[in-house]
């Protein structure tokens, strides 16, 4: 692959993919690793994070060489446009990558760059962990109960971007065909709509549940949860979790049972090794994740389920500053946080970069480097369990000490030595 204006680093190796389809693949000691800083806070979180990921490569005997890459406002200033190829080839080409957080340009003529970047690279599955670090101020009495990875479907859905603005000659014309040809006659309302397509399909459905039953199985948790209005939206949201269901009883045997067969026939004892997979609508979810919270534990759903639901995951372990997460396609991950580019604080070293941090620890799992993975989060922990805290828990915490994004950088680096 050749580049225009980005240059691969030459003291490191590429990722050796073996099997795409089967997320095979080996990971050199020294990987080149595509970094995206990202616009707004990007710029903070972006170099803090870097240097914490190296030190933790480094401490653990390996090392990372970065290639920086582009997109939004700082593809903008190199090469005049928002999403150039350069980065979408990198990722491609070196499979696991992480990026901070982009600005949707106003009037950019698509729905976001997250999204076009996502549907290029085909990462279907939008991963988002929520546990809870000791230290971290939270809303619920037993934060630690929360230890919930959701899988969120990323390339249908209303998220698909098929939809018809008001006043156009389109939606005239679709719905004249939804009213005339398709028969729901007087469904919509007279005067001015706007209407959308929910795609589900099953290729999409299955393949994002595989991925949580296998990620559920690898990491010995015990259910996976299909989230789904499918009491209402029959023919979406109920064949995602028939569809699902079907993944479960039909490929993977023994390893996965479902709730039914777990009551049928086992009189609800869960055999160790093996994952029940069962499902839940979603907005009776939204109260179980508080009233049962340590009832879950690897969540299936939709693309809107799953931003609601992991948004709501999110609050009850600290909040934006440390949401991690991770896209997901085959044999290719490209880390990123949950949060957006809060363009009021860019450039300020204030904001707390957790969650970017901890989107690296996604990626170093996704790598096999669970030991410095685990170094991360340790580091993590250790940090804010001692009240050195960005700006954002500083507030929360009596008696913290304020750091700056790049000082709180430091001070896990500095853990990460002292734990190694
Ligand atoms: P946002 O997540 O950028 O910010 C909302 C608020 O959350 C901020 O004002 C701040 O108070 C807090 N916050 C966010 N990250 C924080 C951090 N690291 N530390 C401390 N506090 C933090 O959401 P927004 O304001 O709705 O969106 C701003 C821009 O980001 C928009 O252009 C949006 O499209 C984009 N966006 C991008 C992504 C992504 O790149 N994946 C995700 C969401 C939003």
């Amino acid at each position: 692959m050749t580049y225009d204006k980005v240059t691969v680093p030459d003291d490191g190796e590429p990722v050796e993919v073996v099997n795409e389809e089967e997320d095979e693949f080996v990971v050199p000691d020294k990987p080149i690793i595509p970094i995206l800083h990202g616009d707004g806070i990007g710029t903070d979180v972006g170099p803090a994070a870097q240097k914490v990921l190296g030190a933790a490569a480094e401490a653990t005997g390996r090392d990372i060489a970065w290639m920086r890459v582009y997109a939004g406002e700082s593809a903008r200033e190199r090469y005049g446009e928002n999403l150039p190829d350069d980065t979408v080839n990198a990722i491609r080409e070196f499979r696991i990558a992480i990026k901070g957080p982009l600005t949707t340009p106003v009037g950019a003529g698509f729905r976001s760059l997250n999204v076009a970047l996502r549907k290029k690279l085909d990462t279907y599955a939008n991963v988002r962990p929520t546990y809870h670090l000791d230290g971290v101020p939270s809303p619920v009495s037993n934060p630690e109960q929360m230890d919930m990875v959701t899988f969120r479907e990323n390339t249908e859905d209303v998220y698909a971007g098929i939809e018809w603005e008001e006043g156009t000659d389109e939606v005239e014309q679709v719905k004249e065909f939804v009213e005339n040809e398709m028969g729901f006659d007087s469904t919509i309302h007279d005067g001015p709509v706007g209407i959308g397509v929910k795609p589900i399909t099953e290729f999409g459905t299955k393949r994002l549940v595989r991925q949580a039953i296998d990620y559920a199985l690898e990491h010995d948790r015990d259910s996976v949860t299909l989230v789904h209005k499918g009491n209402i939206m029959k023919f979406t949201e109920g064949q995602f979790r028939d569809w699902g269901y079907e993944v479960a009883e039909e490929e993977y045997g023994d390893e996965v049972i479902t709730e039914d067969t777990l009551w049928e026939e086992r009189d609800g004892e869960q055999p160790d090794d093996a994952v029940v997979v069962n499902d839940r609508i979603a907005d009776n979810m939204l109260q179980q994740i508080l009233t049962r919270t340590d009832n879950y534990d690897v969540i299936a759903t939709m693309n809107l389920n799953g931003d609601y639901l992991s948004d709501a995951c999110g609050a009850q372990i600290g909040g934006l500053g440390i949401a991690p997460g991770a896209n997901f396609g085959n044999s290719l991950c490209l880390a990123e946080p949950v949060h957006g580019s809060a363009p009021k604080y860019a450039g300020q070293d204030k904001v707390n970069p957790t969650a970017l941090i901890l989107s690296g620890v996604l990626m170093f799992e996704y790598m096999g480097w669970d030991d410095a993975a685990t170094l991360v989060r340790d580091a993590v922990e250790k940090t804010i369990s001692t009240k050195q805290v960005t700006y954002d828990l500083h507030r929360q915490i009596e008696g913290g000490e304020k750091l700056a994004t790049s000082e709180y950088a430091d001070a896990i680096v500095e853990n990460i030595e002292s734990l190694a």
